[in-house]
């Protein structure tokens, strides 16, 4: 075979075996494709007549971007910039504008930069356009949906932008089947949506509308199509899985330009790695079809905060919380957060489905009676409050409006009533991080005998920084069927021996390099990361792989084809290269990133 025939093969054919497990993974010297991307002022940038010709392309929907920011960096002391950082806490005003993102960067790592043009993309054909015209002109091509990407991977300077907030129809099915698996499955509930659509949007017309439980991520305002692409855990996770492997079936714009239709009957390969294999490296994923549940009774929630008098009351505390989850949370009703503070606090935010407000009293009243037991170790800073609540008015916003402090509306004029957040979801609007680390947390540290080592873990960490476990983030303990569907998705299967994922994370206010007064403190951030640094080394120690979820983990992640991909990764290269040979989709650790330089303009390696 001659080095072209065996060049055009590795584009089919996985060029290290499945088991391959070394990383950093080598990368052979011979480039393939474009070699560079093109910036303005390059001669080979489109003419303002290309331009023009792709905005009647795609229905006069093409925007010269301008972020609101620039003006800011002109003019900081004015009126409109200070109205920006006010507005800038509000995450549908950052969604809704063209040239923002929900994190504005992080520090030494990423800045939010607008694009230079975006197709505010109605229809598939819309995306076909703006795919075609960015491979044909070797532009730098992003794509954002919701913007939530922690790793700013939905935003790049002078690129092209995909947007799709305006895809967002969604179509509720009592019976639906893929295209082409017509005998092969049975048909199921379930619920067509638009890539651009968020969670918030599908829950009002699953959940609220339509009585049924779809698998979505805990936060209202992150995009469907960004956070499957993830993989994907929202609060009930611990009982229905990861929203990646409720896909049925997606419509996906590849390279070349095609319309593809993937599901387990066509396209299988591209259908697995769009299942957790990352955002913005396989192709525009225009449409999603996910399966529906039934709904249970009630869903509800129990808070608690608990400051322990000593640190040899708090290293008690936490055996006891650690030993009463493995007791009596270790199973499908419950998920979400337990977190452990500097300052010896205990922060307890758990959720659960599938039990009433006795149900919930009676799981929890040992672990209230242990603690009354020791008023002179525990103070109890609030709570506990256990609330449960009828499942389909959950995510009503007329609903949740009766409960103080629980969602903040959207406070633009004129904004759809139903635009609401989870107010613990307020800080991280226009954040600037400073800090994010993750990894999963095996389930053998329930056994009673090795409690204690994650415990002196847990508590060594919070003499640095808070750490927190989020329950509803690993499989373990799960029902056989969800984790099934997940060992059919792309994500590292480290996820299934998990009980928890555990982040550690910290941010600043929104602010912008540039704009006086509103600067990134770096100095804070960069203690901030050495902190969490600290914290995830005393956790780390106890692990036997760097496993950690690709949406809610490092920018820095050295080894990220394992921690995120695990032994999945060399096939997922494999389907990238079939479907995308030329990198025409790159994002920061990304699957085949790492054949491009950091900006991903300039191949640094070929395939
Ligand atoms: C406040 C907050 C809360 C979060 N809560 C959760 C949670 O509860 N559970 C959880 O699992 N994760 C959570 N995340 C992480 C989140 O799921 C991921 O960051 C997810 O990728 C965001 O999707 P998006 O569309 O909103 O973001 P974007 O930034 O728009 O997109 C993320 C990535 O997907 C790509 N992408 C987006 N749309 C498409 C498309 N149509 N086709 C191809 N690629 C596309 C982008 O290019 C980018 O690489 C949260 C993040 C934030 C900021």
């Amino acid at each position: 075979m001659n080095r072209r025939r065996l060049l055009q093969a590795g584009a089919v054919i996985p060029l290290v075996p499945d088991s391959w497990r070394g990383w950093p993974r080598p990368v052979p010297a011979a480039a393939v494709g474009p070699s560079s991307r093109v910036r303005p002022g390059d001669s080979e940038w489109p003419a303002a007549a290309d331009w023009e010709r792709l905005n009647q392309d795609v229905g006069g929907r093409l925007i010269k971007v301008e972020s609101p920011l620039a003006a800011c960096i002109e003019a900081p002391e004015s009126a409109t910039c200070t109205q920006l950082f006010g507005a800038m806490k509000n995450p549908y005003y950052l969604g809704d504008d063209v040239g923002l993102t929900q994190t504005l960067g992080w520090v030494d790592a990423w800045t939010s930069r607008a694009s230079v043009y975006a197709v505010a993309a109605r229809t598939t054909e819309d995306v076909i356009a703006a795919v075609n015209f960015a491979r044909e002109h070797h532009l730098r091509l992003v794509v954002k949906g919701g913007g939530h990407s922690y790793q700013g991977t939905s935003n790049a300077a002078d690129s092209l932008l995909i947007w799709t907030r305006r895809m967002n129809a969604i179509t509720v099915h009592d019976a639906f089947v893929g295209t082409g698996c017509e005998g092969q499955f049975e048909p199921q509930p379930a619920v067509t949506v638009e890539a651009g659509a968020i969670w918030g949007q599908v829950y009002d017309a699953v959940t609220t509308k339509a009585g049924r439980y779809v698998q979505g991520g805990g936060c209202l305002t992150v995009g469907v199509a960004g956070l499957i692409l993830s993989g994907g855990f929202g609060s009930f996770s611990k009982a229905y899985g990861m929203a990646a492997a409720s896909l049925l079936e997606a419509e996906i714009v590849t390279a070349d330009g095609a319309v593809r239709i993937a599901n387990a009957c066509t396209h299988p390969d591209l259908f697995w790695a769009i299942k957790g294999g990352g955002g913005g490296s396989f192709g525009v994923v225009t449409k999603l079809t996910v399966r529906t549940h039934d709904l249970p009774d009630f869903f509800g929630a129990v808070f608690t905060t608990v400051e322990a008098a000593s640190d040899d009351a708090y290293r008690r505390l936490i055996g006891r919380i650690i030993a009463f989850y493995g007791e009596a949370l270790f199973n499908p009703h419950w998920g979400e957060q337990i977190a452990f503070r500097p300052g010896n606090v205990l922060d307890i935010a758990m959720v659960f489905q599938g039990l009433d407000q006795q149900q919930a009293e009676t799981t929890w009243r040992p672990f209230f009676d242990w603690l009354a037991a020791s008023p002179q170790d525990f103070s109890i800073e609030s709570g506990p409050t256990v609330l449960a609540a009828p499942a389909q008015p959950f995510w009503d916003p007329q609903f949740l409006a009766q409960v103080p402090g629980l969602v903040v509306a959207d406070d633009r004029p004129g904004a759809p009533e139903t635009n609401v957040f989870w107010a613990s979801n307020l800080e991280e609007a226009g954040q600037v991080l400073h800090g994010y680390q993750s990894a999963w947390l095996p389930a053998a540290f329930l056994q009673q005998a090795r409690q204690h080592s994650l415990v002196d873990a847990l508590f060594a960490a919070t003499r640095h920084w808070s750490v927190s476990l989020h329950t509803n983030k690993g499989l373990a303990g799960a029902p056989a069927d969800a984790i099934d569907a997940a060992r059919q998705t792309a994500i590292n299967p480290a996820v299934l021996d998990a009980f928890a994922l555990i982040i550690s994370a910290a941010e600043g206010p929104p602010a912008y390099p540039g704009v006086p007064g509103h600067e990134p403190d770096r100095t804070t951030a960069r203690n901030h990361a050495e902190a969490i640094d600290k914290a995830m080394h005393e956790v780390r120690t106890l692990l036997p792989s760097s496993g950690a979820y690709l949406a809610e983990s490092d920018f820095f992640e050295a080894a990220w084809q394992e921690a995120f991909w695990g032994p999945n990764y060399a096939k997922l290269l494999a389907v990238k290269d079939t479907y995308d040979p030329d990198d025409l989709f790159i994002v920061h650790h990304g699957a085949g990133s790492e054949r491009w330089s950091a900006d991903g303009f300039t191949r640094v390696g070929g395939r």
